[in-house]
């Protein structure tokens, strides 16, 4: 039997296994739920090395730093408001490239390639270059190429989800470069899948045509409301269908969408209503909470403490040494916190399946493009079906 990742399915679609293949026979396409997935394309020339399995953190029961566990956390956010208002909470992201950017690092972090309509992992050498990887975007990433692009002799800052973190770690130890790499993740939900993303841009596309930018994260209602899509299209206003029937879209000018969770967005309600989560997130995560393997975990700042604050607070956690170093160097303001304080509000347990997720599933495996009016019956729908009985009861009694 062979040792390699041929038989791994539905995991966490990392890439590592494709950057650390010699042979460059591992491939990562989107399966048939619209997860990254590896496959060998070449199996006559598989030296059966076992390195892909090594390097897999879908393959190991124990995290790649198992005891490993938080030292150090803070609320934290950008000095330069500019850079906290554009980032997805406090801006720490942006500011630990910066500064690593400064140090000879190169940063291998996340940016939109509206060509692909896909995230991707790239590199940015300069503070310039890192301005794209600004602002999570919530479908996983591609990281083959930028992972690929990685020289190991030279220092890097690697961004990532927890699962391609540890991956990422499994592989640095691997080849002995650990001293050259900086590791950081962010309290994960999930990803969801790119059949989602890709019914949402068809509805999204009829309104102002071929996306060409995407941002996830926008506080003009203030950063407790940001959960809110800006998207660019090249369409021109004559094409426009001014008011949207489904009043889920907000049109502001010719060819820019405004949408949020709060005024019921298709795709936020379909990623964090965990109507379409890989798999591998409800099942296989071990890395919620105070489960990392970076040096360095960053999120937002959900709960009590910070709850008045309308520009973006970030979570920001030291795993290791190295963390609490570059903590210290960092432009930011920094108030050392408990991690419960810092974790408030992060998830403990995997995510959920909506009751009506099954629906979901059939719409999106069916191939064919629903209508937002479809989304939103069923989004509604799981609404209702969450309420409480006895409101449930009341609601029947009125009728
Ligand atoms: C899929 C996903 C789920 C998340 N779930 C949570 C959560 O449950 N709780 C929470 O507090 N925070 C979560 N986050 C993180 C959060 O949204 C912010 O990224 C974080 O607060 C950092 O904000 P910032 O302003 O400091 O960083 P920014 O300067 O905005 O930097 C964002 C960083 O995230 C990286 N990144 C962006 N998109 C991706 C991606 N798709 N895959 C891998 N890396 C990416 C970028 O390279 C960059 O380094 C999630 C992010 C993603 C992408
Ligand atoms: S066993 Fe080695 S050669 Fe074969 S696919 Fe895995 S890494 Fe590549
Ligand atoms: S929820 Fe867990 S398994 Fe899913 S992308 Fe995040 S870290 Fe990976």
């Amino acid at each position: 039997m062979s040792n390699n990742i041929s038989s791994i399915h539905n995991c966490y679609g990392c890439g590592v296994c494709a950057a650390a293949c010699a042979k460059k026979i591992i491939e990562i396409k989107l399966n048939d739920k619209g997860f990254y997935e590896p496959r060998i394309i070449n199996t006559n020339k598989c030296t059966n090395c076992g390195l892909c399995m090594d390097v897999c953190a879908f393959n190991h029961q124990e995290l790649a730093n198992d005891e490993q566990r938080p030292l150090k956390s803070y609320a934290a956010w950008s000095k330069e408001y500019a850079v906290q208002r554009k980032c997805s909470s406090g801006g720490v992201g942006y500011e630990l490239g910066r500064t690593l950017l400064t140090q000879g690092y190169q940063v291998c972090g996340v940016r939109y390639n509206p060509e692909g309509n896909r995230a991707e992992h790239y590199i940015a050498s300069t503070p310039e270059e890192l301005i794209p990887a600004i602002g999570s975007k919530y479908i996983q990433s591609y990281t083959v190429d930028g992972f690929r692009a990685i020289d190991r002799k030279k220092k890097y800052l690697v961004t990532g989800t927890p699962c391609q973190m540890d991956s990422f770690r499994r592989y640095i130890r691997k080849f002995k470069v650990e001293d050259n790499f900086v590791l950081m993740d962010f309290f994960c939900h999930s990803v969801p899948s790119m059949l989602a993303w890709k019914q949402y841009l068809h509805i999204v596309e009829q309104t102002v045509g071929k996306v060409n930018y995407v941002s996830w994260r926008n506080k003009r209602t203030g950063w407790h409301d940001s959960w809110a899509m800006s998207i660019d299209g090249e369409k021109t206003a004559d094409k426009v269908n001014w008011h949207d029937s489904y009043n889920l879209l907000i049109r502001e000018k010719k060819n820019y969408l405004y949408s949020r969770l709060s005024q019921g967005d298709i795709f936020y309600n379909l990623f964090l209503g965990d109507f379409c989560c890989n798999r591998a997130c409800q099942k296989e995560c071990k890395y919620k909470y105070n489960q990392s393997s970076a040096d360095i975990r960053i999120g937002d700042l959900w709960g009590k403490t910070y709850s008045k604050n309308e520009d973006g607070v970030s979570a920001l956690v030291a795993f290791t040494q190295k963390g609490c170093e570059i903590v210290q160097q960092l432009n930011c303001q920094l108030t050392e916190h408990p991690f419960e304080i810092v974790a408030e509000g992060q998830m403990k347990q995997n995510c959920h399946t909506a009751h009506l997720a099954a629906i979901a599933w059939k719409w999106l495996l069916s191939g064919k493009y629903k209508d937002a009016k479809d989304w939103k019956r069923l989004i509604l729908a799981e609404k209702v079906l969450q309420l409480p009985k006895r409101v449930i009861r009341k609601i029947k009694s009125y009728l």
